[in-house]
């Protein structure tokens, strides 16, 4: 029997070894965030090397902390592509703020679970304050009210199915979706995001149930094309009931004309979800307001404060101006969970498939709180700045060229010296020189397909990326290119 068992048969870990190893990990952890340049961004692992280096049971006598924390520097970090790198530019670069870490610890330390008011009355109202704060912030209108999920998918998941509950007549609650003749049928563009399709697999509404629209040259959906498609489908029996608008889509940051589907949705009686999970943050930065123009007359608007509020994942906000449909789409109260306080307050557990719900809102309490309204912005106006500097240097260079407008902080661009051929060529020197580019670890980026073109993209997001991160990342492209031409790496 060791020392510990003998000591502490049962029971947690003793508050004084609690409190020294807490120190420990928290001083890892400040060193992590001072110094992440220190690994590179992307993890250099091959498959099976963490699950290799562990063993295949659980131990069956607990283990020292020491041992513990020994393997993660030995294991885990080799395997953390490192999100907290100012090097990483890939899909939308995001951070956990240090103030999001210490709210992120006291949450996990209260550990309440926060489906009803009585079972903590401060995360429920935390929750409640929070969002009005957010709303506040990013101008969204006073009718709105919101719920915190953990991710954006579940936000439109959750939204797709309050609109699904607002077709009065098909009675969804009571008689699910099968046997019923109605083809529902939700719109958004050939650009928004997977999880809207995947919503709407879960929901039952199948990939039938969802007509993409056509973008214009800017990859915004085209309002005319949205009106003829509604028409048409009510022509053929469907039974069209939401309109995704996409306020940032996630290959270019495109934002759709909300103003103009705004007024066809309400004239059609459509729900309208506006799905703003990257792009809805910059509305606090009081020049880029203008981006929510038009979502006053929606339905429901998800943000994501986990994306671009600095706020450690998962944190997702979903706006919502008729939240009894919301309430009537999921609310079910088993008598154990009947409370007698229940007109004054609100029940989170209400409005959504959830029952226990984190405490998610304090760290995003904290972000807000630490950096302030202002602070936010300035850092979200300098991400901005710095994308559209690097725009401009791929403008000016004529072996790169620009394939997207930068309204955010996200530039697509590619590689596209004049010797280059055909576009096969291109395609394939782009995806051979980002490849090469993230494998020198400095920094990491990734791509998409625009009408068919590889197309490389540079996300900026991260609290600690400045100016000279982009800078490096520019260098960096270039230097791999010239090796490219010079014929050393890129040959056949
Ligand atoms: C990132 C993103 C999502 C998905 O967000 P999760 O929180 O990861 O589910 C949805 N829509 C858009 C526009 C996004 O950028």
């Amino acid at each position: 029997m060791s020392m510990d068992e003998a000591r502490a048969p049962l029971g947690d870990m003793p508050p004084e070894d609690f409190r020294r190893y807490a120190h420990q990990i928290v001083d890892w952890i400040a060193d992590y965030l001072a110094h992440p340049e220190r690994y590179p961004v992307l993890s250099q692992n091959q498959p099976g090397d963490v699950k290799n280096a562990l063993p295949s049971k659980a131990p069956a006598r607990g283990e020292a902390m020491e041992a513990m924390l020994a393997d993660l520097d030995r294991v885990i970090v080799p395997g953390v592509t490192h999100w907290n790198h100012p090097g990483f530019f890939a899909y939308f670069a995001i951070s956990g703020s240090a103030p999001g870490i210490l709210g992120e610890m006291l949450g996990a330390a209260f550990n309440v679970n926060a489906m009803l008011w009585r079972t903590s009355p401060s995360a429920t109202e935390l929750e409640e304050v929070t969002i009005e704060w957010l709303r506040e912030m990013l101008g969204v209108s006073a009718e709105f009210g919101g719920v915190i999920y953990d991710s954006a998918s579940i936000s439109s998941l959750c939204a797709i199915a309050a609109a699904r509950e607002a077709v009065t007549e098909l009675q969804i609650r009571e008689e699910g979706l099968s046997g019923s003749d109605s083809r529902l049928r939700l719109y958004c563009s050939e650009q928004a995001h997977s999880s809207i399709d995947r919503a709407v697999i879960t929901l039952g509404i199948g990939q039938q149930g969802v007509r993409k629209i056509s973008t214009d040259s800017e990859f915004r959906m085209e309002p005319r094309s949205l009106a003829e498609a509604i028409e048409e489908d009510r022509a053929n029996g469907w039974r069209p009931f939401c309109v995704v608008a996409t306020v940032g889509t996630t290959s270019t940051t495109s934002i759709d004309p909300v103003p103009e589907i705004a007024e066809i949705c309400n004239r059609e009686g459509l729900w309208l979800h506006v799905d703003a999970a990257y792009g809805g943050s910059a509305a606090v930065v009081p020049e880029m307001n203008w981006i929510l123009d038009g979502s006053e007359h929606a339905d429901s608007i998800v943000v994501n404060p986990h994306k671009w509020m600095f706020v450690p994942v998962d944190l997702s906000v979903l706006f919502c101006r008729r939240m009894g449909v919301l309430r009537q789409a999921f609310s079910l109260v088993p008598e154990y969970l009947q409370t007698s306080d229940a007109d004054e307050i609100q029940n989170f557990m209400d409005y959504g498939p959830q029952l226990g719900r984190r405490f998610r809102a304090i760290k995003l309490w904290f972000v807000m709180r630490y950096f302030g309204v202002e602070g936010l912005a300035a850092r979200l106006r300098e991400h901005i700045a710095i994308a559209r500097e690097f725009a401009e240097w791929v403008d000016l260079n004529p072996n790169f060229e620009r394939l997207a407008p930068v309204p955010f902080s996200v530039v697509c661009f590619r590689a596209h010296p004049q010797n280059i051929p055909n576009e096969l060529e291109l395609d394939k020197l782009n995806e051979t020189l980002m490849e090469e580019v993230n494998r020198r670890g400095k920094v990491y980026l990734s791509h998409t397909k625009l009408k068919e073109v590889f197309t490389l993209r540079l996300a900026i997001g991260n609290i600690r990326t400045t100016r000279e991160h982009v800078k490096l990342a520019w260098d960096e492209l270039n230097e791999v290119l010239a090796g490219a031409s010079r014929g050393s790496k890129f040959e056949n």
